[in-house]
């Protein structure tokens, strides 16, 4: 199955900007528009698409990209639509019927989406939905955006906290360094780990998969061994949902390490499922006033009980950060990188004449398409869409 740009002729790439809230990321930087003007391949860009990451308007000019004052434009006039965030349902209905998007959908938890763009027989592609393989890893934006999270979330924790994170030998006195227990060593937990040890401070991290062990302690990490009776690896190096049973052991181990931690980054994650609850409120009582939570899973209902989703709280004296989408506050160097996935990715559908290709012989593609020429084609998708009955 493959499908091209209308009537021949080359391909026309459409950059809008963000509308998602406080969103400042753009998909495609001036950098890569200047590499699909070279390929005769027109790049519309949507005025200010850029400008909260501080790619300004003249610098995509200057790339060779044409600037459109109207998002409407955008949407009607381009063959492929490059997003960071899904699209609303107003600028799916501006493409046309057999143009492509690609951006964040997981289509798994926005159903409504799917179909729509089903509907609309749009050819959408889900940056969430590249495989995590070796081949793939240039275009694995999920992991480039959560280095990013993983950075800025230590960032965080350090400002919060009242305390030093390096150990100091000063005439006023010595001072510990900070503790730090990070849970989830993924690749936004490897991150924070590698960031607070850079920061000087003593750093423990779990994960329900203990082949990570010796990944934190390549990153001068302390692996916590909690003995809940079963690995949680699964498939494709992510961890599988704990049972209630596996979580309450889960939960007593950490409850022991929380409260002598300063600071806790939590990351865990099961896709297309909600964060498990490892902090509960009673963990949280434990931990020393003045402590701080940075909950990097605020998003899908938060690893901590007592996180506020998209706030930052105080409970029994502890500081919870539920802030999300943590990539955008770094723009510049997320849009970078989230920029280089896509060209990555582009480089295996975009040919040397400037032509679309969608070849779904490519294992990478074909498990990254979501909808195409009126077909859903994404299988966990489509079983979310059509779950089997089991028989009672
Ligand atoms: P993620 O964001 O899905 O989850 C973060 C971490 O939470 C994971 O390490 C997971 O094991 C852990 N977790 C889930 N439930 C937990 C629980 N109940 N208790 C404690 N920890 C729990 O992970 P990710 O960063 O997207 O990485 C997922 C996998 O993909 C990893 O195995 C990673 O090594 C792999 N990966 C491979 C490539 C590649 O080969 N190119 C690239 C990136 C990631």
């Amino acid at each position: 199955m493959a499908e091209e740009a209308p009537s021949g002729k080359k391909l026309t790439i459409g950059i809008p900007r963000e509308t998602a809230a406080h969103e400042r990321r753009v998909a495609l930087t001036p950098d890569g528009v200047k590499k699909y003007v070279a390929a005769g391949v027109t790049v519309l860009v949507q005025k200010d698409a850029g400008k909260d990451a501080y790619f300004s308007d003249a610098a995509f000019e200057n790339a060779g990209a044409k600037i459109v004052e109207e998002p409407r434009g955008i949407y009607k006039y381009s063959d492929l639509i490059l997003k960071v965030q899904k699209p609303t349902t107003e600028e799916i209905d501006e493409m046309r019927p057999g143009s492509a998007i690609i951006a964040f959908l997981s289509p798994m938890n926005d159903l409504d989406l799917v179909r729509h763009l089903q509907e609309r027989k749009i050819t959408s592609i889900s940056m969430d939905a590249i495989p995590r393989t070796t081949r793939a890893q240039y275009m694995d934006a999920l992991s480039s955006q959560a280095t990013v999270g993983g950075y800025k979330a230590v960032l965080i924790a350090a400002y919060e906290l009242p305390k030093f994170f390096p150990l100091l030998t000063t005439a006023a006195g010595n001072i510990p360094p900070a503790k730090v227990l990070v849970i989830g060593a993924g690749v936004a937990g490897l991150m924070a780990i590698g960031t607070a040890r850079r920061l000087g401070a003593v750093v423990e991290a779990y994960d329900a998969r203990s082949v990570v062990k010796e990944q934190i302690e390549s990153l001068g990490g302390k692996y916590v061994e909690i003995d809940t009776g079963a690995d949680l690896a699964g498939a494709g190096g992510y961890a599988k949902e704990a049972s209630d049973d596996i979580l309450r052991r889960q939960q007593e181990g950490l409850a022991e390490r929380a409260a002598k931690s300063d600071v806790i980054i939590t990351t865990a994650a099961v896709p297309g499922r909600p964060a498990p609850r490892l902090i509960p409120a009673t963990t949280v009582e434990r931990m020393a006033p003045g402590s701080v939570i940075v909950d990097l899973a605020a998003e899908t209902g938060g690893n901590c009980e007592l996180t506020e989703k998209g706030k930052i709280v105080q409970r029994h004296g502890v500081t919870l950060v539920g802030t999300l989408n943590l990539p955008s506050t770094m723009a510049v160097h997320s849009s970078q990188m989230y920029s280089k996935n896509l060209q990555n990715l582009l480089a295996l559908m975009i040919d040397k004449d400037g032509q679309l290709h969608i070849d779904m012989d490519d294992d990478i593609i074909a498990n990254s398409v979501i909808t195409m020429d009126g077909n859903v084609i994404h299988e966990g998708t489509k079983q979310r869409l059509n779950p089997v009955s089991t028989p009672a």
